[in-house]
């Protein structure tokens, strides 16, 4: 599991957890994104989609946890909370990606489709809660990114770039002091103290979708990283997503894509 060490001979895990409950902004493609990029490199994966209902594994390299609603994601919390294999899994150095909703149901806490604090996995040293604010929706644009290295000497850090997304999420975020963020928010709401994305160890939480590994490619090799190690990783051929990003990045700060307004505002002012 060291970033160092030698090409794998087994197939890389990937779990996919609860698409079902938490797959409404479309963050299955990471997996998709992770895959392909595993490919293209001749590494094997095995992808593990586990629906609502069925015991996650704890023997997966790295776990995807996407967005969803207020509702299932305390359903979500409350298996992963039951099996504790996320737990197991993450005390064995997994590797985790979670989303908007999943990193809200790693931390310490989030409220509940009534506002009620419901307890979180506690992998994540952060804590969710409900702000006096407007939903944040719309694209979600950061500064210079990165986090620590977790095999570095201390003070040691990798760097993402700047990182594109969209969000769409009503709680705030607030991370705690054994956690670091992925860097400033320049365009978008992200953790709503000017912050992006919480990150303790291997775990990344993020609201970014897009979904974020498309759009941010060294995020995806990063992960993949942690996994196989980075010199398993041979460099891609990524200037479509360049190309992408750079559209992406000139609409955001453009502010192209600033939220329209309501049909409720277009009926009153109608
Ligand atoms: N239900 C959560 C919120 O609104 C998470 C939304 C999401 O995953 N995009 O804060």
């Amino acid at each position: 599991m060291s970033p160092t060490s030698p090409i794998r001979d087994s197939a890389v895990r990937i779990g996919v957890l609860f698409p079902d409950l938490l797959g409404t902004y479309g963050d299955g493609g990471n997996a998709l994104v992770l895959t392909q990029r595993l490919a293209w490199r001749d590494i094997a994966v095995d992808v593990v989609t586990v629906p609502a209902g069925q015991a996650a594994p704890d023997s997966c390299d790295l776990y995807l946890v996407g967005g969803g609603e207020d509702g299932p994601q305390v359903q979500a919390t409350r298996e992963l909370d039951e099996s504790r294999a996320l737990h197991r899994a993450v005390d064995r150095g997994a590797v985790v990606l979670a989303v908007c909703a999943g990193m809200q149901i790693l931390g310490h806490r989030f409220p509940d489709a009534t506002g009620t604090d419901v307890p979180g996995l506690g992998l994540l040293d952060c804590d969710t809660v409900r702000v006096d604010r407007p939903r944040a929706v719309g694209e979600l644009l950061t500064a210079e990114a990165t986090v620590p290295d977790p095999s570095g000497p201390p003070g040691a850090t990798i760097d993402l770039g700047v990182l594109t997304g969209f969000e769409n999420h009503a709680g705030r975020t607030v991370p705690g002091p054994s956690s670091t963020t992925l860097g400033r928010v320049e365009v978008g709401e992200g953790n709503g103290d000017g912050t992006e994305g919480v990150v303790c160890g291997r775990i990344v939480g993020t609201y970014l979708h897009g979904p974020v590994l498309a759009r941010n490619p060294r995020l995806a090799d990063l992960l993949l990283g942690w996994v196989v190690g980075v010199d398993a990783l041979a460099p891609l051929d990524d200037h479509e997503v360049d190309d992408l990003r750079a559209e992406r990045l000139r609409a955001a700060r453009a502010n192209e894509l600033a939220p329209r307004r309501s049909w409720r505002d277009l009926l009153r002012r109608s």
